[in-house]
């Protein structure tokens, strides 16, 4: 046995409290494991409590009530289309086959529960396997943080160190732009018993599994280092409120910390291009992946991340670190444009955030630079008095420095100094474009998905492609950004952590964002990192529980 007292115990010790690691406590839990959950904020629920909380799941048991019919092979096409041969397949195909079951059961034994987020179309609809008409993307269904006591003002948000809240877009704007909106009444009940959706709902949701159990949730703990006896985990030192403690782990410890992203020495050495913008929780600093590697762990998918371009927000930091807004809608809505350093477009701008994150590392060996980070989105005044920018709303006053404008294309391009022919050219050609509805450069509005976070009272490519002719002019500043990174330990399909040699680290495993992620550099649709992280969070739960050390490692 080890020489260390330990301060605490528990069967299975889960370290973060994101979506994977509590989906994992309660299916660790529910296979007769003794848990606790470790988190190093003082909140509850990581980047998952300030996602959308989307799953993606193919196959999915609601899919068939709406009619749409799905398979493994299928999504397993799909998903092969688009691996590059990157993608380990047999974690993806652990997770294709494992995900409607998790649903599944979490449905039935935990306050979870989902809906079809009707009409998303997958990110690349076209490709074999494909999904058009959407289906595999599940919304979480609303919840009441009334049934948290206590624990709802302990779970995390959008909560910047300005706002408590982020400015949302108006939901009359929503419906102007062609989405369901809310009546003023069913919001007002919402308020009263503080009824929330999205990645609000599902940490709620799981928070309210875990509570039920009994599980205990330590927060303001930040794990250290891994003790191990021989080759096997037997627990792990952590600070609590800035003091060493010790815990030892009977049976197992999963590493549920997410991405590294926070973490600048491992961003420069391990992805393949800039990461200038992180949106997830500044906690996220690698701190599973270090542990895992001071133990010998086989390292995989460590170049990736969730791409999506991102806006710093120039008044606004988080927990002192600075805050980056995703930019969704307003490159997709009909008006706007990127452009890079030479003025020029690069990519459909309307193409799922993944993908076109992905532009942003293109290499220009002349300039030897990154020629497309950062871009600047371009805009005119009709875009600005109708249109959401950085999710501040038309009539919202926007923060100083957020947005650069000119009273023409080349005064505009000389306060952001980009070559003005350049970009007169390349409005021009736009514009001619947006006019016969056809972008033969780029095919930006050819895809089922590119209209859907677009203008949805216009149809057609128009939903997505509009000129940008009425001065004066507009731009704000887009970098690399993500909403995580995707590389870490490498598991096998039951998510126990895999040493360099090939064996498994006994006693040692990863989920979510904080593993080797399951689907390589593909991001299927909308819920593409939450679905793998729940599925592999159940699947480790309930096989962490039932490990017999020494036995079945
Ligand atoms: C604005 C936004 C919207 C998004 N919307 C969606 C969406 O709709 N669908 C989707 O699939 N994805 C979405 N994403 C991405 C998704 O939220 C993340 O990929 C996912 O939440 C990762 O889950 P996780 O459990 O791996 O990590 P996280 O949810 O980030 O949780 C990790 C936790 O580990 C804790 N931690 C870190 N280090 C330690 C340590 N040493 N000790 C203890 N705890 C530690 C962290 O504090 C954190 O709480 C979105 C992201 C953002 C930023």
């Amino acid at each position: 046995m080890s020489t260390l007292n330990f301060d605490a115990e528990a069967d299975v010790v889960i370290l973060g409290s994101g979506g994977s690691g509590l989906t994992a406590a309660i299916r660790a839990h529910d296979a007769g494991a003794n848990v606790m959950v470790l988190e190093k904020a003082a909140r509850i629920g990581g980047t998952t409590a300030m996602s959308g909380g989307i799953l993606w799941i193919p196959d999915n048991p609601h899919m068939a009530s709406l009619g749409i019919k799905d398979s493994r092979e299928d999504a397993l096409a799909y998903l092969e289309s688009l691996s590059l041969g990157v993608m380990d397949m047999s974690l993806a195909t652990a997770f294709v086959d494992n995900a409607p079951d998790m649903i599944r059961w979490m449905e039935a034994n935990t306050p979870l529960q989902f809906t079809v987020a009707v009409g998303y179309p997958d990110y690349h609809p076209e490709n074999p396997g494909g999904k058009p008409a959407g289906g595999r993307s599940l919304d979480p269904a609303l919840f009441s943080f009334k049934q948290l006591g206590e624990w709802a003002d302990r779970v995390n948000g959008r909560h910047t160190d300005l706002h408590p809240q982020a400015p949302v877009v108006p939901l009359a704007l929503l419906e102007s732009l062609g989405r369901k909106a809310i009546d003023a009444a069913t919001l007002a009940d919402r308020r009263q018993d503080d009824i929330r959706g999205m990645g609000q709902a599902l940490v709620g949701a799981l928070l309210q599994g875990c509570l039920e159990r009994k599980i205990a949730i330590h927060t303001n703990v930040r794990a250290r280092e891994l003790v191990h006896e021989d080759d096997q985990v037997i627990g792990l030192t952590a600070e609590k409120d800035g003091r060493p403690w010790t815990i030892r782990a009977h049976r197992a410890v999963i590493l549920a910390t997410g991405g590294f992203e926070w973490n600048p020495e491992l961003v420069r050495n391990f992805l393949r291009g800039p990461l200038d913008g992180p949106a997830s929780a500044p906690e996220n600093e690698g701190d599973g992946l270090l542990m895992a590697m001071s133990l010998g762990a086989a390292l995989g998918n460590m170049s990736e991340a969730w791409w999506m371009p991102t806006i710093r927000d120039p008044n606004d930091t988080v927990q002192g670190k600075p805050l980056y807004r995703l930019c969704l809608m307003e490159r997709t809505l009909p008006g706007s444009l990127i452009v890079n350093r030479k003025g020029r477009r690069f990519a459909n701008e309307a193409a799922n955030y993944n993908d076109i994150g992905r532009a942003f590392h293109t290499f220009d060996p002349t300039s030897f630079a990154f020629e497309n980070n950062p871009a600047w989105l371009i805009f005119d005044e009709r875009f600005l008095r109708d249109y959401p920018v950085a999710g501040y709303g038309p009539s919202i006053r926007k923060p100083e420095g957020l947005i650069t404008s000119g009273a023409t294309l080349t005064e505009l391009a000389q306060k952001l100094s980009l070559p003005a022919d350049e970009l007169e050219r390349t409005v021009e050609r736009f514009n001619s474009f947006a006019h016969t509805g056809n972008d033969p450069d780029f095919e930006r509005g050819k895809s089922a998905y590119d209209a859907f976070n677009g203008d949805r009272t216009r149809s057609g490519a128009a939903a997505t492609l509009g000129a940008c002719e009425a001065a004066p002019y507009h731009a704000i500043q887009l970098v690399a950004g993500a909403l995580g990174t995707k590389g870490g330990p490498r598991t096998d399909v039951n998510g126990r952590v895999l040493h360099v040699s090939g064996r498994t680290i006994p006693g040692l495993y990863a989920v979510g964002n904080a593993m080797a992620g399951s689907t390589g550099m593909v991001y299927g649709g909308a819920g593409g990192t939450l679905g793998p992280a729940l599925t592999f969070g159940w699947i480790a739960g309930k096989d962490a529980a039932m490990r017999v050390p020494g036995r079945n490692d």
